[in-house]
């Protein structure tokens, strides 16, 4: 099957954007995620599926820690800069923060050890162990649906079907 049409059919399954931070040699980093699944509820666990080459993939220990940012509609800048196209002066965590921080002005965080890494074709499926999670706060969510970033449009009570 052709790479682009397949890109561009997957790219037809509408997400919300995440940003995984972690910890890698003593650094945190920072990583746009929307392959991002919750998995079970008891016990709580969650996935995500970083690509074989990215560098939350290289020296990944089971047992590290790594945290889950649902990003909001006012941080399509964030996701930008961990995708690779810089823009932020300054990192969206306080510089004394924990090794795996929450981005501050997200709509929730989700704090995980990471269980198990499956190397699946050029990616790894990476399965996390939650430990703590929190609403931070309740804005519009960053949609992620064919390369764009379209805004969610929210039913009025009139259309709502009962
Ligand atoms: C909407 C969307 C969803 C995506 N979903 C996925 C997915 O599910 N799986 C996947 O594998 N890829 C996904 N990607 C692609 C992925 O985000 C990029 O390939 C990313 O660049 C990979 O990061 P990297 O770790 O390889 O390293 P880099 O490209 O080197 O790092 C990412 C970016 O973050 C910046 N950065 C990281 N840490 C810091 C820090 N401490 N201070 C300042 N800047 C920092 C870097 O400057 C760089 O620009 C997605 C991209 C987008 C736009």
């Amino acid at each position: 099957m052709d790479k682009q049409e397949l890109r561009h059919i997957f790219g037809k399954f509408a997400t919300g954007v995440t940003v995984v931070t972690f910890n890698r040699g003593g650094q945190t980093l920072g990583m746009t995620v929307n392959s991002f699944t919750s998995v079970s509820l008891e016990p709580p666990m969650v996935l995500f599926c970083p690509a074989l080459t990215c560098r939350f993939a290289q020296g990944a220990e089971l047992g590290s820690s790594f945290t889950i940012s649902i990003l909001s509609s006012e941080q399509k800048d964030v996701c930008l800069h961990f995708a690779g196209r810089p823009n932020l002066e300054t990192t969206p965590w306080p510089e004394d923060a924990e090794e795996s921080p929450a981005v501050e002005g997200s709509n929730a965080y989700i704090k995980c050890v990471l269980e198990a890494l499956h190397e699946h074709g050029d990616h790894y499926v990476a399965v996390g162990r939650v430990i703590s999670a929190q609403i931070t706060s309740d804005k519009e969510p960053l949609m992620f649906y064919a390369g764009t970033y379209p805004q969610l449009q929210k039913q009025t009570d009139e259309s709502v079907v009962s």
